[in-house]
């Protein structure tokens, strides 16, 4: 049966014609998900995948395929999703790519992971991330970092670097990813594929490691906006699992050829560090657009460079508290050379902390600490309401917000990993929407002379991801 995979030979094959063929029978669950074990088995080279889950995806697949016989004709039949090693699968080992959850399985399974299952997809396996996704290259893992399917001397991006690059790479057809300022859509135009952050509390977080709670969101990386658009609709809508899950209903989609006013920021246009080829394969878009009968204006926005400062005074805030739970008492990893209660706390968390973790820990806890928490932490809540006020006006007179997803291409392994600052860097347009909570795709816009691929980035009001999924796809 297996010849009959279409995607033997890396043909893109859609969620909805899997579900299809295995629904008519061209082949079975069982045969596609074997099919995929083998492939990351002996074409993972990038390091993506920390874990296939060999076992229960293929009893999974064979559970599915005797409900599939017996009428079950779940959304995602068929759909072999690897998910980011920070979403817990019950009884599945959950790492957060970090050395102090070694040895830890999930006790539950998140919210987003159920609902696909649910819809007849499986969990192939864990993919490698910055540790505790804190980090635009993957260099952070501790497991080592993850190569660049499109070109193996580059990053694949990150924090969701191995989700990116397994979609890339064809090991299975669609992931998810965690998206805190950019961990989802700076992957994405690196590995030259589809990536969404949806709107704040659309997807429950139910299950999701904590990094920094009021700016993190669960979303899918994909080879189309058509992939992108099925699992957002599959994973979005309240939980009672997750408070700032909004109860708001979710949108279905919408077909609609009217002309859309996109609004980019001048201040972007003219940003020093914009790689030539993106600024020119930007500015051609938005000709495009216009020729296409759109409107494209220009807006300023003058917060451009106070949004990643605000970013990581905030972030690190409340990555140091989610990250005191680590204490080598509750969780995976306890020293060996653990004595009594400072001691256990304190090897383990030496030994277990790689040193981004760290350097986010004692940041954070700076900013919140007595005589300093005025002057960064409040002074950085204050900034990030501007932030929002701000967007939030250029959103209610303009349909997108339009940028490049990210000011250049893929880097190289090691040309920034000893610069946290020029890392940081990274997020200078995709912090926007994690700030503001708006919802944003990057989908590829092009290529540079030597290939590697680039995206292009909507933001939209909130709640209004059916928009996103309709001119993203045009575009
Ligand atoms: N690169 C950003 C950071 O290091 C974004 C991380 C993310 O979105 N998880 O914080």
């Amino acid at each position: 049966m297996l010849s009959t995979i279409p995607l033997e030979n890396q043909a893109f094959i859609s969620l909805s014609n899997t579900r299809e063929d295995i629904l008519s029978g061209k082949y079975s669950a069982k045969d596609l998900c074997l099919h995929y074990v083998k492939k990351i088995k002996s074409e993972d080279r990038f390091n993506a995948f920390l874990e296939v889950f060999e076992a229960s995806a293929m009893q999974a697949a064979t559970v599915l395929d005797e409900k599939v016989s017996a009428g079950f004709k779940g959304k995602l039949t068929g759909a072999i999703i690897g998910i980011k090693d920070n979403l817990c699968y019950k009884d599945h080992r959950v790492s957060a790519a970090s050395q102090i959850l070694d040895g830890f399985e999930s006790q539950f399974t998140a919210t987003s992971v159920q609902r696909l299952i649910d819809e007849g997809a499986i969990i192939i396996g864990r993919l490698n991330c910055d540790e505790f996704a804190m980090g635009s290259s993957n260099e952070n893992s501790s497991i080592g970092g993850v190569k660049n399917p499109l070109n193996t001397e580059y990053v694949p991006g990150g924090s969701s670097g191995g989700s990116a690059a397994a979609v890339a790479a064809g090991l299975c057809m669609a992931t998810l990813g965690s998206d805190t300022g950019g961990s989802i859509r700076q992957p994405a135009s690196f590995c030259g594929i589809v990536g969404l952050k949806p709107t704040y509390g659309r997807i429950s977080r139910y299950g999701l490691i904590a990094f920094a709670s009021s700016f993190d969101q669960i979303g899918p990386l994909t080879k189309s906006v058509e992939d992108a658009a099925l699992l957002y609709q599959v994973m979005a809508g309240a939980d009672p699992m997750d408070s700032t899950c909004s109860i708001k209903p979710v949108e279905g989609s919408i077909k609609s050829s009217k002309p859309r006013t996109f609004a980019y920021l001048q201040e972007v246009m003219d940003s020093p560090g914009l790689h030539p080829d993106v600024k020119a394969a930007f500015k051609h878009k938005l000709e495009a657009l216009t020729s296409a009968g759109h409107t494209v204006k220009g807006v300023s926005f003058p917060y451009l460079d106070h949004m990643v400062p605000c970013y990581y005074v905030l972030t690190t805030a409340e990555a140091s508290s989610n990250l005191a739970r680590y204490d080598g008492v509750h969780y995976g990893k306890r020293s060996a050379a653990s004595e009594d209660i400072p001691s256990t706390y304190f090897n383990s968390r030496t030994e277990g902390f790689g040193p981004e973790v760290k350097r986010r820990i004692m940041l954070g806890t700076f900013v919140l600490s007595t005589g300093y928490y005025d002057a960064y932490y409040s002074k950085g809540q204050k900034v990030r309401q501007l932030i929002k006020s701000a967007t939030d006006a250029i959103l209610a007179e303009s349909d997108f917000i339009i940028s490049p997803t990210t000011p250049h291409p893929a880097f190289k392994t090691g040309e920034k990993a000893d610069d946290p600052i020029a890392l940081y860097l990274e997020d200078i347009f995709t912090v926007q929407a994690n700030l503001a909570g708006n919802p944003a795709i990057s989908v590829p816009l092009g290529k540079t002379a030597v290939g590697l691929p680039f995206g292009i980035q909507l933001t939209a009001g909130s709640f209004k991801e059916a928009d996103l999924f309709e001119t993203a796809a045009q575009i």
